[in-house]
């Protein structure tokens, strides 16, 4: 028998375990991954869109990204910010400047600002600490840190001074492909800062990349599977874009199908995690957002970051919204959200998981 009529004969009564809880093996998440047939894959879609539905309701999440600084020690062979490219104007936004534009996003009632950066050490874990506790302190705003692998002691700190989530991605268990992306880190220490985080008691988000070059379908079901063990409060989950001046420029990027059908595993596999529809989705294709949201999505992360710097922060190319108005572009997703007949949330979005927080 083929490997495709073993499908077709699976697939319905995979998906009604699927749709009841997220006790998936790797070999039916595989064969998950494996489908092709556009009415199996629409099925998979569906069935995580009605987990989400059931499970964290029809609400959006929205999310103010300020990437604050392109400087980055780490040589990620995926990332256009990689520190040996030297074609990328580097730019370092003032604690006075992150302070006023997590303001602003508190006036537009967009509850969690993200403080996303390269991993550069010019912010000691002292100033972004500060920067923290100002924002805690001037605003209602949940804060999300995104600045890479840090010792404990620094994450320590943060959550002292009020972080509150950490968005730190696995990238992947694959430990070959881990050291093949040349990060300058091993995976020990991707895993310690994460076992770290979580020990700190931080919202902490992981994630991986979809269609990095030598990946395979054995791979992505890995990485599904440690998703499922760990029951992150976040999934990050994006297609690998190929950027320009980096080891995998020009190679092919991750496929639109392949990265909703990781995006909708990972509703299935964790049922109330917190999971964005990315912006690297919605670079790939137009409708990213849109599709995202119904393949399993809960948030959105509209950029915040000031427009003249956007350009620079280049991870990867022709990221969606580098010109866009931020209020405009703000009322636009709005629209949109509320078009696929869903919410945008008033309130802050902590982890379902996180069962103190929740209701806020
Ligand atoms: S992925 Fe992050 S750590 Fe790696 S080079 Fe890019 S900004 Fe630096």
């Amino acid at each position: 028998m083929s490997g495709t009529s073993i499908s077709d004969r699976a697939v319905p009564g995979l998906l009604t375990k699927a749709d009841l809880s997220g006790g998936l093996s790797f070999e039916e998440v595989r064969l998950l991954l494996a489908l092709t047939d556009p009415e199996d894959v629409r099925a998979l879609l569906e069935t995580a869109d009605r987990v989400r539905a059931r499970v964290v309701g029809d609400e959006v999440h929205l999310r103010g990204l300020v990437e604050f600084s392109n400087y980055c020690r780490k040589n990620c062979a995926y990332c256009g910010l990689r520190r040996d490219n030297s074609h990328v104007e580097r730019y370092r936004l003032s604690a006075d400047e992150i302070i006023s534009i997590a303001g602003d996003l508190d006036q537009r009632g967009i509850r969690t600002v993200v403080l996303q950066s390269g991993e550069d050490l010019s912010y000691s874990a002292e100033a972004l600490a500060d920067i923290i506790r100002r924002i805690k302190q001037s605003t209602s705003l949940a804060v999300t840190l995104s600045v890479g692998e840090r010792p404990r002691v620094h994450y320590e700190m943060w959550k002292q001074a009020g972080a509150d989530r950490y968005l730190l991605r696995h990238e992947t268990v694959n430990r070959e492909l881990f050291d093949a992306m040349e990060c300058g880190t091993s995976f020990e220490n991707r895993m310690r800062c994460i076992r770290d985080l979580r020990e700190l008691d931080y919202q902490v988000g992981i994630g991986f990349m979809v269609g990095l070059p030598g990946q395979t379908l054995d791979d992505l079901a890995g990485d599904l599977m440690f998703v499922k063990e760990m029951q992150p409060d976040m999934l990050g989950i994006g297609p690998f874009i190929p950027a320009s001046e980096t080891p995998l420029a020009g190679r092919p990027g991750g496929s639109l199908e392949q990265t909703l059908k990781c995006v909708a595993l990972g509703r299935i596999l964790t049922r109330d995690t917190l999971i964005p529809a990315t912006t690297a989705l919605a670079t790939i294709d137009e409708f990213g957002y849109e599709l995202g949201l119904r393949a399993g999505a809960n948030v959105v992360m509209p950029n915040w970051t000031p427009l003249d710097c956007r350009e620079q922060y280049a991870i990867y190319p022709n990221k969606r919204c580098l010109r866009e108005d931020p209020d405009i572009w703000l009322c636009t997703l709005k629209e949109r959200i509320a078009a696929m007949g869903r919410a945008v949330s008033a309130g802050r979005g902590h982890s379902p998981k996180k069962a103190a927080l929740s209701a806020d």
